[in-house]
């Protein structure tokens, strides 16, 4: 409902061009009665600034059309009106339902027996599998939601064998990571300079995320993050899971700097760390490296994850290493502190 000649009526509506009963306005966002309410009190929540979408939204008045959405639902039963529950309502886009293409949050009070609900045709909702469902998320994660300013977690481990050494991974390493991820690119496209920092810096909350030096030359990556696939944490309950994912350079692959990398992290995640068992989680079947260096220590091939046909993730492995087979392998032994 844009007026001719690109005026938005919910601009004029807040210079006041346009009739509106207010209800709220702060510095971000302004809020007022929608004229044709779904139920009485339905309250519409606009950002001052024009938005036409979502993705012009800023952050900061982002967070206020949320915040100020979420105090006006607790102002409704207090004002008197039939509330006893709220939905807080968003179209963004035309297939979303927009009408109105400046960001509009609606707060809809709700009662049992109103009437309303939303639909969906009959073929909706199905279930998908828990694969189909990973795929997606890993493919969501791997975008900067997060956009986090909070930098990779520094840690004081370092660990070495020979001229091979992992020390911790800091925020002067994007280029170099930039380099070895994209090479050669992943199924899905390459990574960004954001999707990296976006995915390791939200990883190594919850990891220990090194780099691989050869001679003191950066030549690989890898973390010892704790298990966060549901199907894996179902399968071994109470249990203390780690996953190590390595990238390795491509001057460095072939020389066994990828094998020797995980030889050290898989020490430190049962000496140190104490865990039960580590995994090495999507291993392409035909990953040769991989899947050798994880080999030759001491990981084996759990199950095979079978993936929709037509996909490009066929052929997949989780690896596994458990406390028990390292340390009839003589780990213990081998560990030099
Ligand atoms: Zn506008």
């Amino acid at each position: 409902m844009t007026v001719a000649g690109g005026n938005c009526v919910f601009c004029m509506i807040q210079a006041g061009k346009a009739p509106a009963s207010f209800v709220y306005r702060d510095g971000f966002v302004s809020a007022f009665m929608d004229t044709t309410p779904i139920n009485p009190g339905h309250i519409l929540v606009v950002p001052r600034e024009h938005a036409a979408r979502l993705k012009d939204l800023g952050p900061e008045a982002g967070e206020r059309l949320f915040r100020a959405g979420q105090m006006l639902a607790g102002a409704l039963p207090k004002a008197g009106i039939r509330c006893e529950g709220v939905n807080l309502f968003l179209a963004d886009g035309e297939a979303g339902g927009q009408d109105v293409f400046h960001v509009h949050l609606h707060v809809i009070p709700r009662f049992i027996g109103d009437g309303i609900k939303l639909t969906y045709m009959e073929h909706h909702p199905v279930s998908v599998s828990r694969d189909e469902l990973e795929k997606v998320a890993g493919a969501l994660r791997k975008q900067d939601v997060w956009n986090s300013p909070d930098p990779v977690r520094a840690h004081g481990v370092t660990l070495r064998e020979g001229e091979v050494v992992l020390r911790p991974m800091t925020e002067d390493d994007w280029s170099a990571m930039l380099e070895w991820c994209n090479d050669p690119p992943d199924d899905e496209g390459a990574w960004s300079l954001g999707d990296l920092r976006g995915i390791y810096r939200c990883i190594s909350y919850d990891s220990y995320n090194f780099i691989i030096e050869v001679d003191g030359k950066p030549a690989g990556d890898l973390y010892l993050q704790r298990m966060n696939i549901p199907t894996i944490i179902e399968k071994w309950p109470g249990k203390d899971l780690r996953r190590i994912d390595p990238c390795v350079a491509r001057w460095a692959r072939g020389k066994g700097v990828g094998t020797a990398a995980i030889g050290l992290l898989t020490r430190f995640g049962f000496e140190v760390e104490k865990c039960d068992a580590i995994f090495a989680c999507n291993v392409c079947a035909d990953n040769q490296a991989s899947l050798h260096a994880f080999g030759k220590n001491g990981y084996e091939k759990m199950w095979n994850t079978e993936w929709p046909p037509g996909t490009t993730m066929e052929n997949q492995f989780d690896l596994a290493i458990t406390l028990e087979k390292w340390m009839s392998a003589g780990g213990r032994k081998a560990w030099k502190a």
